[in-house]
């Protein structure tokens, strides 16, 4: 089969050849197994792309439905036998979207608003969530919930504010530009992505993060002038955007000098290791993306690699640990965590019956597919509860703040949601203290 142009973004895709039509994919597919619908399924979805790119399927109406309902979890790569880079079909088919697609003028405003301008930089970004600080803190949101004002308007709009995490509490998000000095003899320079949703809900993570790696010979660098690594913008089909931004963070970690660029988020971790795809028809940023790319690893995977990794102290937990679909399908990572957390004496590694199914955050997808998302949280929600941890563990911020939701939803707060970093560095901090 003939490679077929896409004419928007001036880039040849060759769609077909790859996907054989087995439909081996399909019982790993969260929408095929919640709607049952051939066109809900990695295999429906692409014979969608294929009927368009012949001319035959128009970009509104059910293609872009059906394309925008994927979560982009890519399970469905890692059960194909033919190597489908179904993720990057999925990218490309969300760029026609994007670009073709008739959405009202409000909705269109409102995506460029927070995709181009809000995430474009990490002080926008700030002065947006001390906006939403300041509506928690001063009970504005109290007042809000109580008067049932949001169920007047579309679109779970009530339930989507629920949502929102809890950011009462002051932040504690690194600042960028700052260098952390080890504590123990140095093997290594690293640099931190701090991200966007990360360092400003999750920057406890972040410090946790840079406590292990000091403690474990590391000078941690977070280099001035980085930005959201882009992966939402992707996921959207803002391709553009993305590699404006992927030059960004390369420039700023080239300029830090580091031997190894750490992320302790799975959705970024997956976008920065293939930043060398996104800029390959990019004569300047082609081998310095490929460079960069390979630096890129998972927390998880660089201290899992250590040598001389120094011993935790223990840590009284049933630990049940959930896989991020972009640290497992994107990545293809699950020892690194499991082995980590197996090191720390007292804890007790219990697994989930479906720990590598999504539980249906995917970046912005419980705004956009709010139902479809709910029913897959429930089915993880459920899982966890039949396995009772006393903790769960997961390494990505959509997976944090989807899980506490559905756990809180379920009435269940005897199970707290934690980062595995967050629990070696309790171990540390427990070791440090007998
Ligand atoms: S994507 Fe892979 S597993 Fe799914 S139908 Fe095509 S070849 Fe088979
Ligand atoms: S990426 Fe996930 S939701 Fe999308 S087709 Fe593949 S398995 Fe299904």
């Amino acid at each position: 089969m003939k490679p077929i142009k896409n004419q928007d973004s001036n880039t040849t895709t060759d769609l077909t050849p790859q996907c054989i039509h087995c439909g081996l994919c399909l019982q790993s597919c969260p929408t095929y197994v919640e709607l049952g619908k051939e066109a809900d399924s990695p295999r429906g979805r692409i014979y969608l792309m294929q009927a368009q790119q012949k001319g035959k399927l128009d970009v509104q109406g059910s293609f872009a439905q059906h394309i925008s309902a994927c979560l982009d979890c890519r399970a469905c790569e890692s059960a194909c036998p033919s190597g489908v880079p179904y993720g990057h079909l999925i990218e490309n088919a969300r760029e026609l979207v994007e670009k073709q697609l008739h959405r009202p003028w409000p909705v269109k405003m409102l995506r460029r608003y927070i995709f181009e301008f809000v995430f474009s930089s990490p002080k926008k970004l700030r002065f947006h969530f001390d906006l939403l600080r300041l509506y928690q803190r001063s009970g504005l949101q109290k007042l809000v919930r109580n008067s049932r004002l949001l169920k007047l308007f579309p679109n779970h709009l009530e339930e989507l504010e629920q949502l929102l995490p809890d950011l009462t509490l002051k932040s504690d998000r690194i600042n960028i530009g700052s260098i952390f000095k080890p504590k123990a003899s140095v093997h290594h320079r690293v640099g931190l992505l701090t991200g966007c949703v990360m360092n400003e809900i999750f920057g406890s993570i972040h410090h946790a993060t840079i406590r292990v790696l000091q403690l474990n010979g590391c000078e941690v660098v977070v280099p001035q002038s980085q930005v959201c690594c882009a992966a939402l913008h992707s996921h959207a089909g803002i391709n553009s955007t993305a590699k404006q931004m992927a030059k960004k963070n390369i420039e700023a970690f080239e300029k830090a000098g580091v031997d190894k660029i750490i992320v302790n988020a799975a959705g970024c971790g997956a976008k920065l290791k293939e930043y060398d795809s996104l800029l390959e028809q990019d004569p300047e940023f082609k081998s310095r993306a490929q460079t960069f790319s390979q630096k890129v690893v998972d927390i998880s995977e660089f201290l899992y690699d250590l040598p001389s990794l120094s011993p935790p102290g223990p840590f009284h937990a049933r630990v049940a640990y959930d896989d991020p679909c972009h640290l497992l399908h994107a990545q293809r990572i699950d020892q690194a965590p499991r082995g980590l957390l197996k090191r720390i004496p007292e804890l007790q590694l219990v697994e989930l019956q479906n720990p590598d199914q999504c539980c249906g955050s995917a970046g912005i997808y419980n705004i956009t597919q709010h139902d479809l998302s709910m029913r897959i949280l429930k089915r993880k929600i459920e899982d966890i509860e039949n396995c009772s941890p006393t903790i769960l563990a997961t390494g990505n911020a959509g997976c944090l703040m989807q899980i506490a939701y559905g756990l809180n939803l379920a009435n269940l707060p005897q199970i707290k949601v934690m980062h595995p970093i967050e629990i070696l560095d309790q171990a540390y901090s427990a070791s440090s203290k007998s």
